[in-house]
């Protein structure tokens, strides 16, 4: 298959075109984040109208690096959720719009989904395989047991990684979005502070964030109170340590439970070094495959929606012309 695939559902406008669910013909991303910057945060409206002037123009420039015409391919796939329901929307309306005036099959994509196949453009998906998710919205512990088979077996009650990384950022008055810069100022740092680890209920594979986020806010604010400088290096290390460590022991648990083949990272905060750094010497020591995509696949891209669709559409999976954006779209099985 040659699948145009559209990505919409935050503050990238994206759009590639993937062969056979594993080989990028072309792989196009037009990044809003000097626009939502300055409010430390995507803001909605923004971002919908930036997707409005961006969407046809990479869609024109996948098709052209790809030196393809609409009749070189076999469908559309566009995601359909979750995301920010008028971000989700400029993305399905031109997939609608493509897909009608080629006549092409439409495919509606999870973005988590996607997140997850982004691995299969490096490697071959094995399985049983684990997924460990961390991204701006997730951060979940998923076992694929095929193609197009997710289960659920742990996630977060609060904050998603990604979410804790922008809002200690915020604290530390780093530029959004902050997970990048906590990473290279918790390189900076030899010494960390000192912060809980959350296990939650033992066996658990659920994280929480959110009491790591508050602790840092707290030392802040207790510093500020003493009259004491706060070293952002060690925050960010104190930070880092307990999120990496945290995600590293509950992935190799659940590893270990499910006897999986394969243990690949999806999402944004993939791209984090610390978190690869720990996960290789896990994995390595554990004797488990372990894939990371390159950094520029961890975060929001269309690649990945174009590699999930074609398993989909393999799968019979069609959409139609009455597809809505779905902001909070659950990661279902395709296959039954
Ligand atoms: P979702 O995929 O859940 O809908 P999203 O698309 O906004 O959310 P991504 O684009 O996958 O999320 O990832 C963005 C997040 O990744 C941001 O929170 C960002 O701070 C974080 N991130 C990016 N690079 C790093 C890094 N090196 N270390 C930690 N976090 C990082
Ligand atoms: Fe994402
Ligand atoms: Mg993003």
């Amino acid at each position: 298959t040659y699948i145009l695939a559209i990505e919409t559902s935050c503050d990238e406008t994206a759009a590639a075109i993937i062969k056979n669910g594993t080989d990028i013909i072309s792989n196009v991303v037009s990044s809003q984040i000097d626009s939502h910057k300055r409010f430390g945060g995507v803001v909605p409206e923004i971002a919908s109208r930036h997707h409005v002037e961006q969407m046809t123009v990479v869609i024109e420039e996948a098709l052209s690096q790809a030196n393809m015409t609409p009749s070189d391919l076999t469908a559309v796939a566009v995601t359909e959720g979750p995301g920010l329901v008028g971000a989700l929307l400029i993305g399905i309306n031109a997939a609608k719009a493509f897909a009608f005036a080629h006549q092409l099959p439409l495919v509606g994509t999870h973005h988590i989904a996607g997140h997850i196949y982004a691995n299969n453009l490096m490697q071959p998906m094995e399985f049983p395989l684990l997924a460990l998710v961390v991204s701006g919205g997730h951060t979940e512990i998923v076992l694929m047991k095929e193609h197009g088979h997710f289960e659920l077996i742990g996630e977060t009650r609060d904050d998603a990684a990604g979410e804790a990384y922008d809002k200690v950022a915020r604290v530390l008055n780093l530029p959004y979005p902050g997970g990048p810069h906590i990473d290279r100022l918790a390189h900076e740092a030899t010494e960390a502070v000192k912060f809980p680890r959350v296990w939650l209920e033992e066996g658990s594979y659920d994280f929480s964030f959110s009491g790591l986020k508050s602790a840092v806010i707290n030392y802040k604010h207790n510093m500020d109170q003493r009259g004491e400088e706060i070293i952002p290096a060690q925050v960010a290390k104190g930070f880092q340590d307990s999120v990496v460590e945290v995600l590293t022991a509950k992935t190799l648990r659940a590893a270990r439970q499910f006897d999986v083949k394969q243990v690949i990272a999806a999402g944004g905060v993939s791209a984090n070094k610390g978190l690869r750094t720990s996960l290789e010497q896990t994995f390595a020591q554990e004797g488990i495959p372990l894939y990371v995509p390159p950094l520029h696949l961890c975060t929001d891209n269309a690649a990945m929606i174009g590699a999930a669709a074609h398993y989909m559409y393999e799968a019979g999976v069609r959409g139609n012309l009455a597809m809505n954006g779905r902001p909070g779209m659950e990661l279902t099985s395709w296959v039954k």
